[in-house]
């Protein structure tokens, strides 16, 4: 078959080797060139054990070093990242120092992985997505850049599938006129952001934090204000990726907005006071974007080309390589039929709605602290659950499997329930009610001890808590310890 692949950003360029790997014709068109700036750089567990298996099921030796902390420095020091141990968040207030009180603190640490050896990734996209056109040209694709395709350039080049990872830059929504479904989105948020030098570490700007199951700052870390959120992803060469999440449209030039933000905030102005931007510090009114259709009679777009919501819980990067495994399951037996094409649309319009969902609630928690951190158990829930699932049980269809509870009965419908009672919420009482609530809707899929109050908002990775929920993953105490060699990435 002869293939074109719009975009190569890390997910075109590894769909377009994987491919070509297969046996087919590839051409991977890029209108820019590499190396470039992008944005998207948090991995989290489920992208790794995604990266993993493309490794094993297509010899993608590269991927599988790529996949943990520890693989990555040693194989690839040249191709810069982060060390990501979980995801970190504190609530602030305008006009006041963060700090923790002890009976309800504003700080919510879930761990990822239990050392840096076998810990996530901020992906410098620079480097890396650099490494993953050249991988794919060696593996046969030919790679074109500075090149703006139109239909009639597709036409000339004779292909019989054409695969649109261009991004938000919409290549076959222009080309098809494919509408748009954005009026679908309940989130909304534009986007203040750079890259930074010299940012201080959380650990030294507030003082007596005491420690959690892993340092604060090596993760991806959300500083929750007023107007939204701000991300804040430290790579290892002392570069951090940080941005604030706007829910209100602003005017003002960027560089003041982001002033005014640190002089609000005291303890990010205290984070970020002497950091400097690499690069103008830009604004985006609204990031979100979506489509009505992924996929048609002789087409598809991957992810992020389809559909963006938020960084919030850093869905992305998973999300892009989960479908880059079920378009190339299907082009392992030539083209993707009309069923699997109509199957793949489907799911990528559930997984983007519950995205949407599930961030929509958690900006609307973002209010109150325990709101949110209840709200974040159903994301943390959810991943978890399916993490221990792949790692236990190898499963020929996981890729076809929903993303973030898609499909599965206890939890397909928790983000929208959750988002309506959210818009409820108005008192103390209903704040708790709300918690109580989430703790017993996640409960059939709880395997890590979430939404514990005696844990404080603090979750390491425990295996003993893991093994005495056992009944979770539907298997005896005994069947789950022996399986356990099988989490060597919790351990
Ligand atoms: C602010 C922000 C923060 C994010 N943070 C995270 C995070 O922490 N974790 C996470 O998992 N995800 C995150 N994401 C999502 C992440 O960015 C995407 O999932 C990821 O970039 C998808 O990669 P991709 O290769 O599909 O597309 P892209 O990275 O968008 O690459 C698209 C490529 O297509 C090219 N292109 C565009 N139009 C054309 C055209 N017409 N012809 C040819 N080439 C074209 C572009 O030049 C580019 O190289 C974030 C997104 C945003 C906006």
């Amino acid at each position: 078959m002869r293939v074109a692949v719009v975009g190569s950003g890390f997910a075109g360029s590894l769909l377009a080797r994987v491919l070509a790997v297969q046996g087919h014709d590839v051409v991977l068109l890029e209108r820019g060139t590499h190396p470039r700036f992008a944005i998207g750089e948090s991995s989290t567990p489920l992208a790794n054990l995604t990266l993993e298996r493309l490794a094993r099921r297509y010899g993608l030796d590269d991927c599988y070093h790529l996949a943990a902390h520890g693989r990555w420095v040693a194989r690839f020091p040249e191709l810069r990242r982060g060390l990501k141990r979980g995801f970190t968040f504190y609530r602030h207030h305008a006009g006041r120092p963060f700090a923790l009180d002890g009976i309800r603190p504003e700080r919510l640490l879930v761990a990822a992985s239990p050392n840096d050896h076998v810990a996530d990734n901020h992906w410098l996209r620079a480097d890396v997505d650099h490494h993953f056109v050249r991988a794919a040209a060696q593996a046969g694709v030919e790679y074109r850049d500075r090149t703006d395709v139109t239909t009639d350039g597709l036409k000339q080049l004779r292909v019989d599938f054409v695969v649109d990872a261009s991004g938000p830059g919409g290549f076959l929504a222009r080309q098809l006129g494919i509408p748009s479904a954005l009026q679908r989105m309940q989130t909304k948020a534009g986007l203040l952001f750079s890259h930074f030098d010299g940012a201080r570490l959380v650990s030294d700007v507030v003082p007596g934090l005491p420690a959690g199951p892993y340092p604060d700052d090596w993760a991806a870390v959300h500083h929750i204000i007023d107007e939204g959120w701000m991300y804040s992803l430290r790579f290892d060469h002392g570069v951090t990726s940080a941005g604030f999440l706007l829910r209100d449209e602003v005017s003002d030039p960027p560089e003041q907005m982001w002033r005014s933000l640190l002089r609000r905030y005291p303890t990010i102005g205290a984070l970020f006071c002497d950091a400097t931007p690499l690069m103008p510090i830009a604004y985006r009114p609204r990031i979100q974007h979506r489509l009505t259709r992924a996929a048609g009679n002789g087409w598809a777009m991957l992810p992020h080309a389809f559909a963006f919501v938020d960084p919030l819980f850093s869905t992305g990067i998973a999300w892009s390589l989960r479908a880059i495994e079920r378009l190339a399951s299907r082009f392992e037996h030539g083209m993707p039929t009309e069923h699997d094409l109509v199957r793949y649309d489907a799911l990528l319009s559930a997984e983007a709605d519950q995205i949407d969902w599930l961030v929509a609630g958690a900006y609307r928690a973002m209010t109150r602290f325990d709101l949110f951190a209840a709200q974040a158990m159903i994301y943390f829930a959810a991943v978890s659950f399916a993490e221990v699932r792949q790692r236990i049980g190898p499963d020929e269809n996981v890729a076809w499997s929903g993303f973030l509870g898609v499909g599965d009965p206890e939890l397909r419908g928790l983000p929208h329930a959750s988002l309506r009672r959210l818009r409820r919420v108005r008192s103390a009482a209903d704040r708790r009610e709300f918690v109580k609530w989430v703790s017993k809707s996640i409960a059939r899929r709880n395997v890590c001890g979430l939404a514990n109050p005696a844990a404080h908002n603090s979750y390491p990775v425990d295996l003993d808590v893991l093994t005495r929920r056992h009944a979770v993953l539907g298997m005896s105490r005994e069947a789950l310890v022996s399986a356990l060699p099988a989490l060597r990435g919790f351990s």
